[in-house]
């Protein structure tokens, strides 16, 4: 049997984006510690510079904690429209290199590049190349990493940054995974980290020599597709037209948490945040979920009689509703959202908290104007366009109505 052809792919991220676009906009910001997305205390960091990270401030932290700990740092609302523009000239930039291009943020892509590293004159002149337009184009720094499939591609960009280039040929797969700790792989979170753990496999080489009955018996249907991801196998194609079919943000808290009002603070973020990805994609969903992980392990750590582990659990319940009518307004979904939480009437602390919105479909099929309800925000969009583009754009807008969702977004020094 021959071999399947050797595939390169290559995982591109942008370092700190949203806040080295700040830093890139506002020359004085350069050097000093950018906080983007935490404006107020019950908002959440979405994205840190390198200053700010020293001071151990990082994404997905609450506002407060960032504040506390760089209470110097220069604190920005998120201008989301603006960062979608910059990351449409960033896939623009990497679209000369490939076409098998699959988006997976604003910041972060996977490219197939197996067909074209000829042209460029390998894998890693490409790369190089690919790293010199984005920089001479943007003026940002890309992270990139290059490897036979892309869950290493994924783990070599991560270990580049800032402004990496690793390339992981095939046999060095193996020696790249053996001493990474298994939390680095994908899917493999708190919970599945602990279970891992009280096996004593704390390495990715641990676990791709783990007795694969065994793991089978504990991990039940995950473990051979985890013991592969051990080995540095995967196989899943770089998708270019993936389709989503939901949207979701979820946070895990550093302590439980139990008052309504941190609950409320954080299903707005999360509502904003879905909104404003459904938007800028051109979607909207009707079904609104949220999903609540109790704080309180049921069960202990115990031995079964058949030699596996019995693993605590957190009590994960969703709630959804569906809406008669699709949507991706921000209010919207965050006032199901409280809702759900609300009937939900949970009186335990929590560990885990998101809210997704799924049952999409394409915005265009939106009815524009006819709701006299909409009819503001509808007018406050188009000025934002209008102070975006320029007054003549906002002809194209109308013809493309998901522009018109992206000049919703708030605007710079709102608040
Ligand atoms: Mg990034």
């Amino acid at each position: 049997m021959t071999p399947p052809p050797a595939r390169w792919i290559l995982h591109a991220d942008m370092d700190a984006f949203f806040a080295s676009v700040e830093q890139r906009d506002h020359p004085e910001l350069r050097g000093r510690p950018v906080i983007v997305g935490a404006t107020s205390a019950r908002g959440v960091v979405a994205a840190a510079s390198y200053e700010a990270r020293r001071y151990g401030v990082h994404s997905a932290m609450p506002g407060f904690r960032a504040h506390a700990l760089c209470p110097q740092g220069v604190f920005l609302p998120s201008d989301i429209a603006h960062y979608a523009a910059v990351s449409a000239e960033i896939h623009a930039v990497f679209a000369r290199f490939t076409p098998l291009i699959e988006p997976v943020a604003l910041d972060e892509a996977f490219l197939d590049i197996t067909g074209s590293v000829g042209l460029f004159g390998g894998p890693g002149a490409l790369a190089h190349q690919l790293k010199q337009a984005v920089l001479k184009q943007t003026e940002l720094r890309v992270s990139v990493g290059l490897a036979p499939n892309k869950l290493v591609a994924k783990i070599a960009c991560s270990l580049g940054k800032p402004d990496g280039l690793r390339i992981v040929h095939p046999h060095d797969v193996e020696r790249l995974l053996a001493d990474l700790p298994v939390r680095r792989l994908w899917g493999v979170g708190p919970v599945l980290g602990e279970q891992l753990d009280a096996l004593g496999i704390r390495t990715c080489g641990e676990l791709a020599a783990y007795p694969a009955e065994e793991l089978g018996r504990v991990l039940g249907e995950r473990a051979a597709e985890l013991r592969d991801f051990a080995r540095g196998t995967d196989s899943r194609p770089v998708e270019p037209d993936r389709e989503p079919k939901s949207y979701g943000e979820e946070n895990t808290f550093e302590t439980d948490v139990r008052a309504r009002d941190t609950v409320t603070a954080v299903i707005t973020a999360h509502a904003e945040a879905v909104a404003r990805r459904v938007r800028r994609d051109g979607y909207r969903g009707r079904t609104v979920t949220v999903k609540v992980k109790l704080g309180r392990a049921r069960g202990q750590r115990v031995s079964r009689g058949d030699g596996g582990v019995s693993e605590p659990d957190y009590p994960l319940l969703t709630r959804s509703r569906t809406l008669r009518q699709a949507t991706d307004d921000d209010a919207r979904i965050r006032e199901v959202a409280i809702a759900l939480w609300d009937a939900a009437a949970i009186e335990e602390p929590i560990r885990l908290l998101g809210v997704s919105l799924s049952g999409l479909e394409p915005a265009a099929s939106r009815q524009l104007p006819l709701f006299p309800d909409k009819k503001e925000r509808l007018g406050a969009a188009l000025d934002a366009i209008q102070d975006r583009f320029g007054r003549d754009a906002i002809g194209r807008a109308v013809a493309t109505p998901h522009k018109i969702t992206h000049g919703r977004q708030k605007k710079r020094g709102e608040s």
